[in-house]
């Protein structure tokens, strides 16, 4: 067959000409977008930040922590603007990523402290599911039924305003229109995972794994490094009637009988970009995970020696957003560390129970081993602990008088982020933060102040919880197994 490639390109010469005339124009589109541009860019978006209106508090982020601030918050008086910047609520639990919650809610001394992720939370478990199991309609509909509650779907975070260590504006962006909100208040919550709103607002963080010397970590390496966990592009195929061809690809990574895997799906294990910058890196990691994907299901489908039992198996779904595990931790006036957790080292002020193991995730050995510097295969090791209320000091910045955190960003060791991170404590976590904005509204004070003089007030609303009690608990898959018993 001849080849399409050795005909020579034809020019269009009138384009050329087009392009030329086109040129002539510069000077006045110049002139015309700087007229423009004194208050409007080129696409008739305003330049400043559109006011967005005053709120009592803002949340950044929709993930599961972010929800559950919101919704404590507002079902306690607070006027709430929550921000996200995808079309969806849920975060990793959503249909985008697919990730599904665990560790345990209702654990004592404040049982009633999770019957909010009851709530919203999906009713069956199972990582890289059909869209329809992470229930991205039940949460939404929980946040609409708030009338303290605006919702800002698609924005995203991008700046911030600060005078004297106090946030006074967060501007978020639309994803597809540009344009620009200008949110005030005076308390923040930042759910984004990434810390991205301490961050810009100058807050101390911390990123990477601390050498053990750092906080005496037995786990902790003997030196500090960059290393985090990583970022897993989950997918799945599933059987059909008919062939289900898929293309020979040639621009993938080199895949082999020894280097491919024949399996149905991707899990957590499918985990990259470890030794990568997850804040401006984070594409380039999802890219690489959606590459190893197509690479190893396209050798599966036309080499392996499995080929034919697989021919029947079409790849349904892949993720195109990336499931995060770590980047930054935002430093609060406690972080907590390895020994807290398995000595039982209680604090005062303690709030959310944190169940899961210390769970670490590292590079799989055989993969690195074949893949050198290109892992995307993880192995996970876990330590035990006694379930440990996370302190309230952990929850809110020292260096931003007003802004609270709750998720994975939280003021913990990278050792203690391996329990901390489960979505049903971080779901906790935004009730106990919830419950702390409508103290600071009710007593014009900031979350410090909620720890140092307010914290028997805490403790009565997380003993009622936020939650509807009367619900049947459904939260009751991948609780994790190797919780020791009080
Ligand atoms: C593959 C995988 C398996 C896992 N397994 C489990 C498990 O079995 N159970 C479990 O509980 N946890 C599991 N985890 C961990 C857990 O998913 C994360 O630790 C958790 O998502 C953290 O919750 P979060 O609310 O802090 O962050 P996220 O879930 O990431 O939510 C943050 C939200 O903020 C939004 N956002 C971020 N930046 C901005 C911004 N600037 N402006 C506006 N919005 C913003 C994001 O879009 C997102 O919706 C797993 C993670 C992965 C990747």
């Amino acid at each position: 067959m001849e080849s399409a490639h050795n005909e020579r390109p034809k020019i269009n010469t009138c384009w050329c000409i087009q392009i030329n005339e086109a040129y002539l124009h510069v000077p006045l589109i110049v002139i015309a977008f700087l007229t423009l541009s004194r208050d409007k860019l080129t696409l008739g978006i305003p330049k400043k930040p559109i006011d967005a209106g005053e709120f009592d508090l803002v949340v950044v982020g929709g993930g599961m922590a972010g929800i559950c601030t919101a919704l404590s918050a507002a079902r306690l008086g607070v006027k709430v603007a929550l921000i996200q910047n995808r079309p969806v609520l849920g975060g990793n639990n959503s249909s985008e990523v697919r990730v599904h919650l665990g560790a345990r809610i209702n654990v004592e001394p404040y049982p009633a402290l999770g019957n909010l992720v009851n709530e919203i939370g999906p009713s069956r478990g199972g990582n890289a599911m059909p869209g329809d199991y992470y229930e991205d309609d039940k949460k939404i509909s929980a946040v609409y039924k708030e009338k303290n509650i605006s919702l800002f779907l698609n924005h995203h975070a991008n700046d911030v305003q600060v005078k004297n260590g106090i946030i006074t504006k967060v501007i978020a962006q639309h994803i597809e229109t540009g344009r620009k909100l200008a949110f005030s208040a005076p308390l923040f919550a930042d759910c984004t995972g990434d810390g991205t709103i301490g961050v810009m607002a100058g807050a101390e963080y911390m990123s990477g794994r601390e050498s053990r010397s750092t906080f005496n970590e037995p786990t902790a390496p003997e030196k500090e490094d960059q290393l985090t966990m990583g970022v897993s592009v989950q997918w799945f195929s599933e059987k059909t009637d008919a062939p289900a061809p898929f293309p020979d690809i040639s621009w993938g990574i080199e895949m082999s009988e020894e280097k491919a895997e024949a399996v149905t799906r991707g899990d957590w294990d499918w985990e990259t970009g470890m030794d990568k910058d997850m804040i401006t890196e984070f594409e380039k990691i999802r890219d690489y995970g959606m590459l190893v994907v197509f690479s190893n299901w396209s050798y599966v489908k036309n080499h392996s020696t499995a080929k034919d039992e697989f021919a029947k198996e079409r790849l349904r779904w892949v993720a195109y957003i990336g499931g995060k595990r770590e980047s930054r931790r935002l430093v609060g006036d406690y972080i907590l560390t390895e020994t807290d957790l398995t000595q039982k080292k209680l604090q005062p002020d303690g709030t959310a129970p944190t169940t899961w193991t210390i769970d670490l995730h590292y590079p799989a050995p055989e993969n690195t081993e074949l893949f050198p510097g290109q892992e995307f295969k993880s192995i996970a090791k876990h330590i035990e602990i006694y379930p440990y209320t996370i302190p309230f000091r952990c929850l809110y910045s020292k260096d931003i008088n007003n802004l609270m955190m709750a998720g994975r960003n939280i003021s913990v060791s990278h050792v203690a982020l391996g329990t901390i991170r489960l979505m049903r404590t971080g779901g906790m976590m935004g009730e106990v933060i919830g419950m702390a904005a409508s103290l600071c509204k009710e007593k014009d004070v900031l979350p410090a102040d909620i720890y140092h003089t307010y914290f028997s007030d805490l403790k009565e609303l997380m003993t009622v919880g936020v939650g509807d009690p009367d619900l049947p608990e459904i939260q009751n898959y991948n609780l994790g197994k190797t919780l020791m018993e009080d």
